[in-house]
């Protein structure tokens, strides 16, 4: 098996395909050799598409987010572990500023 075959062969947990296939907004990516598995994600993520899977990385196991999600934000806010990135369509992460500017939409501070 070369190296192609052994990436498709072991997906992402926290896999950003979504049904559509087609979503023009980012979407959160856990990473999970920072996830401590704290479950904050999934007590604020507003659509509940976040679950915590058992993990050789991590007896508390770590986050694992499912095709629902929006894009939001919310839980990369949240994270006190910088457990999860959001990641553009094309792949690239969302920058520091638009982290800040979307922190304070939500915060109500402009
Ligand atoms: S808040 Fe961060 S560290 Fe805690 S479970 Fe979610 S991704 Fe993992
Ligand atoms: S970005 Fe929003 S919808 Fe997606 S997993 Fe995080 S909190 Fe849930």
């Amino acid at each position: 098996m070369d190296n192609d075959q052994t990436l498709k062969a072991v997906p992402e947990p926290s896999s950003l395909k979504r049904a559509s296939g087609s979503s023009k907004r980012a979407a959160a990516r856990i990473i999970s050799e920072l996830c401590t598995g704290c479950r904050i994600c999934v007590q604020t993520c507003p659509i509940q598409c976040i679950t915590i899977v058992e993990s050789e990385l991590n007896y508390n196991g770590i986050a694992q987010i499912d095709q629902r999600c929006t894009g939001c934000n919310i839980c990369a806010i949240d994270c006190p572990w910088d457990g999860v990135v959001m990641v553009n369509p094309d792949g690239s992460r969302k920058s520091a500023a638009e982290y800040e500017r979307q922190l304070k939409r939500l915060r109500g501070y402009q």
